[in-house]
């Protein structure tokens, strides 16, 4: 395997190590502080586009501000992603209270996240569009590593760490 030169500054295809701390609504809902950073493929689509598209030309030890607009982040609402189902489909031990979240499996055995919407005599309105669809997207990051992508991880177009080797 022959040495590569560590990159410099983020540009597609360097693995990225970063901090991040996202607030949505004036509130912090998910943040690397005390764990680890964040590493992913830089040009891949791994992380939501607006986030990617603000990481160029970084360096190590860089930090910035990113807001991001819904369309560039988890996008807008989908009509057509909220539906009612009939209540006879829900198996009786399940709890069907407005706000719980239920996994559900599509025909294909894909798992998926609905959030329970209203629960009315004979249906079920479930939301599944994401939690944060349409929020504007407010991160503090920080670029804490750079290295140059495997030749595997480039044909894979993602990261291979501890978690995911294959
Ligand atoms: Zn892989």
């Amino acid at each position: 395997m022959s040495e590569q030169p560590t990159p410099e500054i983020v540009s597609d295809d360097v693995v990225v190590s970063l901090d991040y701390t996202l607030q949505v609504d004036g509130e912090v809902i998910d943040s690397t502080s005390g764990s680890k950073p964040i590493e992913f493929l830089q040009g891949h689509g791994n992380i939501i586009s607006g986030l990617e598209e603000a990481l160029y030309d970084m360096k190590v030890n860089d930090s910035k501000h990113v807001i991001i607009a819904p369309e560039d982040g988890y996008g807008q609402i989908d009509e057509d992603a909220i539906i009612d189902v009939p209540i006879e489909e829900f198996p009786p031990e399940i709890n069907l209270q407005p706000g719980v979240t239920l996994q559900v499996q599509d025909n294909d055995g894909h798992v998926m996240l609905a959030k329970i919407v209203n629960v009315a005599d004979e249906t079920v309105v479930l939301d599944f569009n994401h939690p944060l669809a349409s929020k504007e997207l407010h991160f503090d990051v920080k670029v804490v590593g750079l290295r140059a992508a495997t030749k595997e991880e480039m044909e894979h177009g993602h990261v291979h760490d501890d978690e995911h080797v294959h």
